[in-house]
């Protein structure tokens, strides 16, 4: 057996890690044959909470699980650590502005990428979900200088699988057969669900992309409210699939995307389509050997550049923010 790899969660108390852990603990995220240590981080008020949770991955008795940490206090818990997933985030408080929000996640994420930097493994990846999830990315890896800057991405696998869960439905096919979609931009209602070089059946999707009406009506509103839509039916917001996004994004980005596919990933822009360079936006990407690849040559067009542009704005204004708040 290969020696374990060490795995932090932060906000392992959360309803997201709640749906995550046991996940990563029984292989679904590094596959069968690798064995995981699981590093929970919490903030103090959140630890006991977390041991409980500790407590029941020991009672699943996974074969895989080599040892679970608890910890408030991240340089012990990203210690040596191969693969973070930053779930913990401060959420929008009634009356807090935008700023308030950056500046709040700045004092979490600030940090934690310093302690990524500091104690890390050499091969760490980061995944920040906690919302504003690309900003948050900037800032962390703002933080940690010494570690590459492609090594920290934002998740919008959710919106990807949600996308191609309505083209399924849409189009009355298993999801299995629908590939090549896009999510462009923010993980924020101004993200960009792109059809254009989507692939339904092994055929182009030309007949959902020529009904413009429910293209930019119906699918793509749907696609980027569907968070808003599932506290409205469940009273509390997505988990499991926001776990099993996080799962999706580090299964393919350390096992690689498959042959003539590509998927979605907020990746630092290195100018690619014309995203200023720097910014952690989403992109159309394929992953070989551990590493994200931006997919190029495709062609853009008006409605879709356009949808892209508004997002793609978005992310510079929170930029913007944080630079003036010292964030990054
Ligand atoms: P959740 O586990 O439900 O959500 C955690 C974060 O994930 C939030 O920022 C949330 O954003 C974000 N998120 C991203 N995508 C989605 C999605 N599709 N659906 C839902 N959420 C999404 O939050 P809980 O409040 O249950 O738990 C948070 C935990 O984090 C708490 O236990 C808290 O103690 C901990 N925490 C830990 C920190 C640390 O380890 N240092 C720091 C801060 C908090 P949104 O708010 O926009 O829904």
């Amino acid at each position: 057996m290969t020696a374990p790899v060490n795995v932090t969660v932060t906000g392992a108390a959360g309803q997201i890690g709640y749906a995550l852990l046991f996940r990563i603990a029984s292989g679904a995220m590094l596959g069968p044959d690798t064995p995981v240590r699981l590093k929970l981080l919490e903030i103090p008020q959140a630890v006991k909470a977390a041991e409980g949770t500790a407590m029941e991955l020991d009672d699943c008795a996974f074969p895989l699980l080599a040892g679970i940490d608890v910890d408030d206090d991240a340089a012990r818990a990203f210690d040596g650590t191969n693969v973070a997933l930053l779930v913990g985030a401060r959420p929008r408080g009634p009356g807090m502005e935008r700023g308030d929000l950056l500046e709040a996640n700045g004092g979490i994420f600030g940090p934690q990428g310093r302690a990524i930097n500091d104690h890390a493994a050499d091969d760490v990846r980061v995944l920040v979900v906690g919302n504003p999830a690309n900003t948050n990315a900037l800032i962390a890896a703002a933080h940690a200088p010494d570690v590459p800057a492609a090594r920290f991405t934002a998740m919008t696998r959710l919106d990807h699988n949600r996308a191609l869960s309505q083209v399924a439905h849409k189009a009355g096919v298993p999801v299995a057969q629908v590939r090549r979609l896009a999510i462009w931009g923010n993980h924020s209602a101004t993200q960009y669900p792109d059809l254009f070089h989507a692939e339904v059946a092994g055929a182009p999707a030309d007949a959902l992309t020529a009904d413009t009406a429910w293209l930019t009506q119906e699918f793509v509103p749907t696609v980027a409210k569907r968070g808003a839509a599932i506290i409205d039916a469940r009273g509390a917001s997505s988990a499991a699939s926001a776990a099993n996004a996080a799962i999706d994004h580090v299964h393919d980005w350390v096992l690689g995307t498959p042959e003539g596919d590509w998927t979605s990933a907020g990746v630092v822009s290195r100018g690619e389509y014309g995203v200023p360079e720097g910014l952690v936006c989403s992109f159309p990407v394929t992953s070989s050997d551990g590493e994200w690849h931006v997919v190029e040559g495709l062609e853009i067009d008006d409605l879709s550049r356009g949808l892209i542009d508004a997002s793609v704005a978005e992310l510079e204004a929170e930029r913007t923010a944080v630079r003036e708040l010292g964030l990054v």
